[in-house]
């Protein structure tokens, strides 16, 4: 069999067999036959977790054939969507209904099943996860039988796999909770680090969806703010957003990143060069469009989520461990923030979040960087995405998750016998029951 990897393509595996269903009928059988063979079945969505969770030696299913929009119940303002459909193709459907996601994250390329499993989130102290959208869901569990929650039916599961990280059963369809589609402002700024830590309260809500980004080394920020608006789109010309999103955040990025890579005593010189680049933007576009930014830049990624209140000492700390680094960091630090829920391994599970986000360009140096960021997250309780790098295992973080035996009692129910198994599962959640 081929390799299969993830985007970042810090991640591989060779499975037994690839299969490419197209109904939760060919799903269930295919997960009825292995697990009666022994064999382990992993869902892969878009592959855009950094993390090896979607990888597998046994049987990798992509559901990219499972890709339709099913129904829309306008009154309620829901849509239900088979679970292999992209973000952005829910955006046009929603759009197309008068619906919209009430939040998105930075990039629309992943699956929703894929997205919801990590507990995807964008930025906004009054928003949840992606997953938090979720009314009503289809699985396939772990012996190929085909279980519907929702309110009535089995909430007490829909509750936990929302969040599943993969092990909560096969998602073939979702139904959503949207909003009525909206316009955003997106204002962006240039602004001192140190001004934003020091009222970090007051930036976090100065927007519907407030973030900056952060590059170390340098002391200015690029602060994004986008506000909901009942004003007309006002979007960036072709040829603006070619320059912006194309040339400025990739293709000239990207040549910066290289550079850096290949001659780290420049780095400093690069980091006010990158911060320089940023320049102040002002438009009005559908809120989904608004969200999305193309990512060609291929790096690695580690996000944690600590509480609000920890952020501006936890930065600060990593500000200081930057320069210690004997590798520089190439690529900027991104800093959101989102609301509590009641998802039992969702990294939102009863608190809100502040979120720090360290990246490093592909090829180079990031694990000494990394594990030192992990290292100053733990003294905050913090919680790293489930689909970006971390280096924790079930015993550091079974604490910080206070529902987290419910999960397990849960995911024993669905999956038995560990068919949804993989290796990052072995490790960050342990065996089965
Ligand atoms: C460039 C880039 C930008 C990103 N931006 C953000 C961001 O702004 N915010 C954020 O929170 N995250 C972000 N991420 C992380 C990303 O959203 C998550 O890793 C997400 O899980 C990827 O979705 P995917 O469809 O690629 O899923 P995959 O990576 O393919 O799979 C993720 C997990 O979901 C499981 N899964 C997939 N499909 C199913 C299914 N049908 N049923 C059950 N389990 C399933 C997999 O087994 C795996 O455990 C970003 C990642 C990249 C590479």
């Amino acid at each position: 069999m081929a390799t299969v990897r993830n985007w970042a393509r810090n991640q591989a595996c060779v499975p037994t067999a690839v299969e490419r269903p197209r109904t939760t009928g060919e799903v269930a059988a295919l997960v009825r036959r292995a697990h009666v063979a022994g064999r382990r079945v992993k869902a892969i969505g878009a592959g855009h977790s950094f993390t090896a969770a979607a990888m597998t030696n046994g049987v990798l299913v992509s559901l990219e054939r499972l890709n339709r929009l099913v129904a829309v119940d306008r009154e309620r303002g829901r849509a239900t969507v088979q679970a292999g459909i992209t973000l952005k193709a829910l955006g046009d459907e929603l759009a197309a209904a008068g619906l919209a996601m009430p939040n998105l994250g930075d990039i629309n390329v992943q699956s929703v099943a894929g997205a919801i499993n990590t507990a995807t989130h964008g930025t906004g102290l009054e928003l949840g996860n992606l997953a938090t959208t979720i009314v009503a869901m289809e699985f396939v569990d772990g012996t190929g039988d085909v279980v519907r929650c929702d309110a009535d039916r089995h909430p007490e599961l829909l509750r936990v796999a929302r969040v599943g990280v993969g092990a909560m059963g096969i998602v073939t369809e979702v139904t959503i909770q949207c909003v009525p589609a909206f316009n955003l402002h997106a204002h962006e700024t240039i602004e001192p680090l140190d001004d934003l830590l020091d009222g970090f309260d007051e930036f976090a809500t100065s927007a519907d969806h407030a973030e900056f980004f952060w590059m170390p080394g340098t002391r200015r920020c690029q602060v994004k703010r986008n506000r909901r608006t009942e004003a007309p789109a006002r979007p960036p010309s072709r040829l603006a957003y070619a320059r912006d999103k194309y040339v400025a955040e990739n293709i000239a990025f990207d040549l910066v990143c290289r550079t850096g890579r290949r001659f780290p005593a420049l780095a400093p010189k690069i980091a006010k060069l990158v911060s320089g680049v940023a320049s102040e933007r002002d438009l009005i576009d559908r809120s989904d469009k608004v969200f999305a930014s193309p990512r060609l830049v291929k790096f690695v990624e580690m996000e944690y989520g600590v509480p609000i209140e920890a952020v501006p000492e936890a930065l600060r700390r990593v500000r200081d461990l930057a320069q210690t680094l004997s590798f520089p960091t190439l690529f900027p630090i991104e800093v959101r923030v989102s609301a509590a829920d009641d998802i039992p391994l969702s990294t939102g599970f009863g608190r809100a979040n502040g979120w720090i986000a360290v990246h490093q360009y592909r090829g180079a140096p990031y694990e000494s960087y990394f594990q030192g960021v992990e290292s100053i997250m733990n003294d905050y309780d913090g919680r790293p995405h489930w689909g970006k790098l971390h280096f924790q295992s079930a015993a550091t973080l079974r604490d910080r998750y206070p529902e987290w035996d419910g999960f397990q009692s849960a995911r024993a129910r669905v999956d038995p016998d560990g068919t949804f198994s993989n290796d990052y599962l072995d490790r960050v959640l342990g065996p089965t029951g």
